[in-house]
C-alpha cells in the first residue's frame, strides 16, 4: 500500500507522469569541481524536487494541463508538487528512504552523486498503481528493469486509446537489454538528448517518433519520412539541471492540445530554456502567464 493515495480512480488526467523523483541538493557557483579530499564552499545552494516524473509534471501543470504523477518522494517534495497543482500518488512506504541527488555545479561542468533509495524497488509498484489510473497520455520517466513488462503496459494503454512517451535518461545497460527495441516501438514518442541518441541509436531507428533535445541548439522531431527542427530561444543560463524534463512537459502540453510537430518542439524549447534561468528544474519554469507574455511562442502555438 502507498502512504498517501489522494486521487479518486475516476479522475481522467490529460497527462500522467510515471517514474522517479529525487530530492535534489544543488551546490552551484563553485569555482571548480572539488579534488579528492577537498571541501569547497558556496553561497549558492538550493534544495528542490528533481527527476523526470516530477519536473515534467510541474512543467505541464504550469502550462495548464490537468496533470497527475505516480512516484515516490519525500513529504516536502509531495507538498511542493501539490502546491503546483499536480495530483500525486505517492508510493513511498513508512520507514522507506526517498532518493537523493547531490549536484555540484560550476560555470562549465557538473558532477552528481545519487542515493536511489526507494527508486531501486519502485517499478512493480508503478505498474500496479498505473493500472488504477486513467489519462489521455502517460509519460514514463525511468529506465525499465524489464522491457517486456512495460511493452505490455504500453500496448494495453494504446488499446484504451491512451498515447505514451518515454524518457529513459542515460542508462547504458538498457541499450542492449532484451526487448528494448520492441519497447521503443510501442511508444508514441521517445525523448532523448544528443548523447542518449547515440547510446540508443540502433533501437531509436524503430521509434514512431524520436524527439532529440539539442541544448541551446533546440530540438528535432524524427518520424518516418518527416524531420522537423526548432531553434531554442536565447536565455541567460543559470543551471541546466532538469531542462530536458521541462522540455518534455512543454512538448506534451502542445501535443495534447493538438498542435503541429513544429509547435510541439517550440513549446518544448520554451519550457526547457526557461527552466535553465534558475537553479534546479522547477523554479525557472514558465507559467501560463509568462507563456502568454512570450508573443513569439504564442503566435506559433496559441495559448494552451
Ligand atoms: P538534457 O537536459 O536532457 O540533457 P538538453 O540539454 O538538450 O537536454 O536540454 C533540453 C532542452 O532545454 C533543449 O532542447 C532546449 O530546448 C532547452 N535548453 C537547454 N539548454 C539551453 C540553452 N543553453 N539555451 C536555450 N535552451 C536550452
Amino acid at each position: 500500500m502507498g502512504r498517501i493515495i489522494v486521487v479518486p480512480t475516476r479522475v481522467r488526467f490529460e497527462l500522467l507522469t510515471v517514474g522517479e523523483t529525487f530530492q535534489d541538493l544543488i551546490f552551484a557557483g563553485l569555482p571548480r569541481l572539488p579534488r579528492a579530499g577537498e571541501e569547497l564552499k558556496t553561497a549558492r545552494y538550493v534544495e528542490t524536487v528533481g527527476g523526470g516524473a516530477a519536473i515534467t509534471a510541474v512543467a505541464a501543470a504550469r502550462l495548464g494541463l490537468r496533470t497527475g504523477t505516480i512516484t515516490a518522494a519525500a513529504s516536502g517534495a509531495i507538498r511542493q508538487l501539490r502546491r503546483e497543482g499536480v495530483a500525486v500518488t505517492d508510493l513511498l512506504r513508512p520507514g522507506e528512504a526517498h532518493a537523493v541527488t547531490a549536484a555540484l555545479s560550476t560555470a562549465c561542468d557538473r558532477a552528481f552523486a545519487t542515493f536511489p533509495g526507494v527508486n531501486a524497488r519502485l517499478q512493480p509498484r508503478l505498474e500496479d498503481a498505473l493500472s488504477r489510473r486513467s489519462a489521455a497520455h502517460v509519460h514514463f520517466a525511468f529506465a525499465p528493469d524489464s522491457c517486456a513488462v512495460w511493452t505490455r503496459v504500453a500496448n494495453r494503454l494504446r488499446a484504451r486509446g491512451t498515447t505514451t512517451s518515454w524518457d529513459f535518461g542515460w542508462a547504458p545497460a538498457l541499450a542492449g537489454r532484451a526487448g528494448f527495441t520492441a519497447l521503443v516501438e510501442s511508444a508514441d514518442f521517445v525523448f532523448m538528448n544528443a548523447v542518449e541518441a547515440r547510446l540508443y541509436a540502433r533501437a531509436i531507428r524503430r521509434a514512431r517518433t524520436a524527439v532529440v533535445k539539442l541544448g541551446r541548439r533546440g530540438s528535432r522531431w524524427i518520424s518516418a519520412g518527416a524531420v522537423y527542427r526548432a531553434a531554442a530561444p536565447r536565455v541567460r543560463v543559470v543551471d541546466t539541471t532538469g531542462a530536458g524534463d521541462a522540455f518534455n512537459g512543454g512538448f506534451l502540453c502542445a501535443f495534447l492540445r493538438g498542435r503541429s510537430p513544429r509547435a510541439c518542439l517550440k513549446l518544448g524549447n520554451f519550457a526547457g530554456a526557461q527552466s535553465t534561468r534558475a537553479l534546479g528544474g522547477i523554479s525557472g519554469l514558465p507559467t501560463r502567464l509568462t507563456f502568454a507574455r512570450d508573443h513569439r511562442a504564442r503566435a506559433s502555438v496559441g495559448t494552451p
